[in-house]
């Protein structure tokens, strides 16, 4: 398995020098598109990293996968009642059709339904913020894990679409608490800094039928397990979701932070990183890594 990470990430790399790197958070313009990192965690425990595996970068829409669960566990299904569950065929950040659809979020994964979500944890934790950094530090086994209070700020300052979208919502009523506290909620998780080792540890649940890492802690029930990587198959990358579905069929999450959590059903987790992005938002060499990577489980054919 090493070998084999290392092969492809050596192949990957030569996809850097394409794409973008985001720049609409200015925190985020700094990152150095040269990156690329590969980390693989299996369900017998074992890890695997090439390249930049063990740098943390920020995570950004990842977190919209450990909003989505926690608030999963609070508010079960109930939450199905303040954001929908279909892919927008947008831009994560438009507001066009929150406003046609009176407020209700397409999916929990563009940036109104996580914010919709994180309204749901506001309302159940005295701070939302560092629950969900915590949940991430042990699902990941890193008391380390940090959020990043550069990101944050950058985050903060450059509020004004994920405001109006807020803003929309709580005009519809479809938003509970203060627009202020519950923005700077998602901001803060978005602004979590995690390496690849530590996400593909961190969701590992996702591929074990629920049971995080270690001793088997139970952290959701296999449905919920299921279903999440469902709304991941269908929503996890931007307006390409459709795309990466056919050419890599596994469920997947990324951010503009050029990470993507993929995750294999029964086997592992793994998640890619490297800062330049395509038109859609989804980092082009890390995206080429999982293709590989997603290649290359395939048994190979008998022989003839
Ligand atoms: N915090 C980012 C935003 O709200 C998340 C974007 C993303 O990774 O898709 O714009």
């Amino acid at each position: 398995m090493q070998r084999w990470l290392e092969d492809i990430h050596a192949r990957a790399r030569t996809r850097l020098g394409r794409g973008r790197v985001a720049d609409y958070i200015p925190a985020l313009a700094r990152q150095d598109p040269a990156r690329l990192g590969i980390a693989v965690y299996t369900n017998a425990g074992e890890r695997y990293v090439a390249g930049d595996a063990e740098t943390p970068f920020s995570i950004q829409s990842i977190a919209k996968v450990l909003l989505l669960t926690l608030a999963l566990r609070t508010h079960g299904e109930a939450l199905w009642q303040r954001v929908g569950l279909n892919p927008s065929g947008m831009p994560f950040n438009s507001l066009a059709l929150l406003e046609a659809e009176r407020g209700k979020p397409r999916n929990p994964f563009i940036n109104a339904g996580a914010i919709a979500v994180a309204d749901c944890l506001v309302s159940a934790f005295v701070t939302p913020d560092k629950h969900l950094r915590d949940v991430a530090r042990r699902l990941a086994g890193n008391a380390s894990i940090l959020i990043d209070d550069e990101v944050l700020a950058s985050e903060w300052q450059h509020r004004a679409r994920n405001a109006a979208a807020a803003y929309l919502m709580k005009a519809f009523g479809n938003l509970d608490n203060e627009v202020d506290e519950v923005l700077r909620t998602y901001f803060s998780c978005c602004a979590l800094a995690m390496s690849c080792r530590d996400l593909a540890i961190a969701l590992s649940f996702l591929a074990s039928d629920g049971h995080a890492r270690g001793p088997g802690e139970r952290f959701v029930s296999p449905g919920l397990t299921r279903r999440i990587n469902a709304i991941m198959t269908t929503c996890g990358m931007y307006d390409a979701a459709g795309d990466f579905a056919y050419r890599v069929g596994l469920p997947a999450k990324s951010g503009v932070g050029g990470g993507i959590v993929a995750v294999v059903p029964g086997r592992m987790t793994v998640c890619a990183w490297s800062p330049a992005l395509d038109d859609s938002g989804n980092s082009v060499a890390a995206q080429h890594a999982l293709e590989l990577f997603a290649e290359e489980l395939d048994p190979p054919p008998p022989d003839a």
